[in-house]
């Protein structure tokens, strides 16, 4: 028998653990596919191939050919599949036939923008060009900016230092003259505000080449997503290719689900399961590596796996269990990763803070101490073990989330097609107008001749401007005017009409807009960022920062508010069989009166929230009941508002699964009688102000997210409602009124019957 299949066996066989297997699979082991190109490489790069015995897989040589053809191309194929051969055999291919030409590769971080530094030299060394790539970032010594904006050929960089260079084109206009290709690496990490700015942001960078004559074409790199052509061609502007299909060899996988909540409240925190599971995975000689998501529960599985390998299976594995986390020093993390290299460390507990480009080798098991909020991290994580072609083991664990709930109940959507929408919003007002002054800034803008980069709210976008002396008109067009340097003004993670600083010694943690702040950061919320705890000590509205201390606790907070939704402007209605279904503009409104102490499920105190109304404008989807459904709810003595309220809950619960976001993105609303119409409505909306798409695409797939919540709700073994299905850890009106049964009879009259 396989070690694979052992300890699967021995896991499924533990009594401490035995109730909970709910489904293992296993993905049998892929054999290469290669291709070949006609014509082949340029000789140099073809002969360091066939020096090295390297065969180019389908993928890989599909890439080339699309290149060849013009194309802009996405690749979704997994981490582990030769992606970097496949931007780089391209991208050298057309560097050395055409020695003018540039190129620019943008990465998500300074730490992976290194990473493949390293595997870029080596390639050139391979393929005798010399070194012709520089990195240039924040981190590059000025004294060797010059150089490599008059030289290289490749510049390695990321979307904040662009969004600084483009304001100096002038010293870079050899570079921009001769831009051949953009790579961007990770791209689904472009998703959201930060990635609606980059949208903006490479359509800037279209504009300063097109002005020294240069059309870049776009290659772009991606996790698996249920839109990856829609998603680029938002991001880029342009048309893309899809290239899907994984020519490289793999290992067999078995995948296993654990479900450790069968009741609620549990027995016992589930990380004690997953402690128990990392384990036996390492008794049975597995190296294996946990990922749990916060620093505190990282540190307690850890320490928990210590105690049961100590104590029921084999003490001498005690001293080899580590946790790894982000705020660790360097060497620290370090001795960790070498731990892991060199095989002394057999069990590492781990935030997602290991997630992306850092190298530990190769692993055989991976353990998901809960579902790490999308699909797309979860198969990230699966994908750590079993690299090279070796067989691997993966066990998620899942908490009493709905999502993980969902998961437990419908195996086959974790394997099936992917599901998950990337999102990207050009239109909202406040990411728009701080780009606009930046394009502004570089060249002049013509709303004629600029109206194929931007949005149709262009011309709107820049009277609004001139109209705060913002930009002047000039004969060459419309100019920045204001006195700061435009790029300074804006932040490509903001952007609002307001934001507020979170400040942690003085050093800014992050910036939110105001509805973020009262929701997330009032006077003694816990705050969450990155995996740790913060307590806000002090939220001033006047200067608008917060300011926080690092903290070490039990209890999570939930704020309390009553709040209202006004339509100010429909934009699409479509009739569903039971309730009419609209997408438009709102103003939501919002009065944040007390927080609750939460521990273990028991509320521990509750502190009154002395805070103006904050109100925004956003976008929302929103359900009008017909009639008949509501009138079939009353007639069976259910709760009408309840059965509105949980279903809004339901709804909201389910998005992440479709649409790549979290659920505190998303508001929610449910009115038994207060709707535009005066019928019952459910809305639910963007929690950023103006809108980041996510409502838009809501409503594009609406019947998809009936459905989805119908079956989680249907699912729940639960009799009137838990956290995994309706009850909701963000719920303003404190989970009242709910009505499991209701939720479920509205949600199926709303999809089927009218
Ligand atoms: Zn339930
Ligand atoms: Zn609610």
């Amino acid at each position: 028998m396989s070690p694979i299949r052992e300890a699967l066996d021995a896991l499924q066989n533990d009594a401490g653990l035995q109730e909970g297997w709910v489904y293992a699979r296993e993905i049998p082991a892929r054999d290469p596919v290669f291709g070949s190109l006609d014509p082949p490489l340029p000789p140099q790069i073809k002969g360091f191939l066939d020096s090295r015995g390297i065969h180019l897989y389908s993928h890989q040589c599909e890439a080339v050919s699309a290149f060849r053809d013009g194309e802009n191309f996405i690749l979704t194929t997994p981490t582990a599949s030769g992606k970097t051969l496949a931007f780089a055999l391209p991208v050298y291919e057309e560097l050395v036939t055409r020695p003018e030409s540039t190129f620019l590769f943008l990465y998500p971080t300074k730490a992976l923008t290194r990473d493949q530094e390293v595997a870029l030299r080596a390639l050139e060394g391979g393929f005798s060009t010399g070194p012709v790539s520089a990195v240039y970032d924040g981190d590059t010594e000025t004294s060797r900016r010059g150089r490599i904006r008059q030289e290289a050929r490749i510049i390695l960089s990321n979307c904040y230092e662009l969004h600084h260079i483009l304001s100096w084109h002038h010293q870079w206009s050899r570079f921009f003259r001769g831009l051949c290709a953009v790579v961007v690496d990770e791209a689904h990490r472009y998703r959201g505000v930060f990635g609606s700015h980059v949208a903006l942001l490479l359509r800037r960078l279209r504009r300063v080449c097109r002005n020294y004559g240069a059309a870049p074409r776009f290659v772009l790199s991606s996790a698996t997503l249920a839109n990856p052509a829609e998603f680029a061609r938002k991001l880029c502007g342009v048309p893309f290719r899809v290239i899907s299909r994984d020519g490289s060899p793999g290992g067999s996988r078995t995948i296993a689900f654990y479900n450790p909540c069968r009741e609620w409240p549990p027995r016992r925190s589930m990380h004690h399961d997953s402690a128990r599971v990392v384990a036996r995975c390492m008794e049975a000689g597995l190296q294996t590596l946990c990922f749990s998501g916060s620093r505190r529960t990282a540190e307690l599985v850890a320490s928990w796996t210590r105690e049961e390998v100590a104590d029921v299976f084999r003490p001498a594995l005690e001293g080899m269990v580590a946790s790894y986390r982000a705020g660790y020093l360097p060497e620290e993390r370090r001795a960790i990763e070498e731990g892991l290299k060199s095989g002394t460390l057999r069990g590492v507990v781990s935030t997602n803070a290991l997630e992306l480009g850092i190298d530990v080798g190769t692993l055989d098991a991976v353990v998901l101490s809960g579902f790490p909020g999308t699909m797309m991290a979860a198969w990230q994580q699966v994908g750590r073990a079993g690299r090279n072609a070796r067989d691997a083991l993966a066990i998620l664990v899942a908490s009493p989330n709905p999502l993980d709930q969902y998961f437990m109940h419908h195996p086959d959507a974790f394997f099936g097609a992917p599901l998950e929408h990337a999102i990207i919003d050009l239109e909202n007002p406040y990411i728009l107008s701080g780009q606009v002054l930046c394009a502004a800034a570089e060249l002049p803008l013509d709303c004629d001749a600029d109206r194929d980069l931007f949005p149709p709210t262009l011309p709107l976008t820049v009277s609004s401007l001139a109209a705060q002396s913002l930009l002047g008109r000039t004969r060459r067009g419309w100019i920045y005017a204001g006195t700061r340097r435009a790029a300074d003004l804006v932040s490509l993670e903001g952007g609002f009409r307001e934001t507020f600083a979170v400040l942690c010694n003085g050093r800014v943690l992050e910036t939110l807009d105001r509805a973020q702040a009262y929701r997330e950061a009032h006077k003694g919320a816990i705050l969450l960022h990155q995996g740790e705890q913060f307590r806000v000590e002090s939220f001033d509205l006047e200067s608008r920062t917060i300011h926080v201390t690092p903290v070490d606790v039990d209890y999570y907070t939930r704020p309390l508010k009553s709040g209202s939704v006004r339509v100010t402007a429909v934009r699409a209605s479509r009739e569903l069989p039971g309730a009419r279904l609209h997408y438009g503009d709102v103003e939501v409104t919002e009065q944040y009166t007390a927080y609750k102490m939460i521990e273990r499920e028991s509320v521990i105190g509750i502190e009154p929230l002395d805070l103006p109304p904050v109100q925004f404008p956003t976008r929302s989807l929103w359900l009008e009941v017909a009639p008949g459904p509501c009138d079939a709810v009353s007639l069976s003595g259910r709760d009408l508002a309840g059965g509105l309220h949980g279903m809004e809950h339901a709804l909201i619960a389910v998005m992440p699964f479709h649409v790549l976001c979290d659920r505190w993105d998303i508001g929610g609303l449910s009115t038994p009688c207060g709707g535009e119409s005066g019928q019952p409505t459910v809305f639910v909306y963007d929690g950023y102000e103006g809108g980041i798409g996510l409502a838009e695409k809501g409503y594009e797939i609406c019947e998809t997210l009936l459905s989805t919540a119908r079956a989680l709700v249907a699912d729940c073994g639960c009799d009137r409602g838990c956290p995994s299905c309706i009850l909701s850890p963000k719920c303003g009106s404190d989970n009242q009124p709910l009505d499991k049964e209701a939720a479920h009879q509205l949600l199926s009259l709303v999809l089927d019957n009218g």
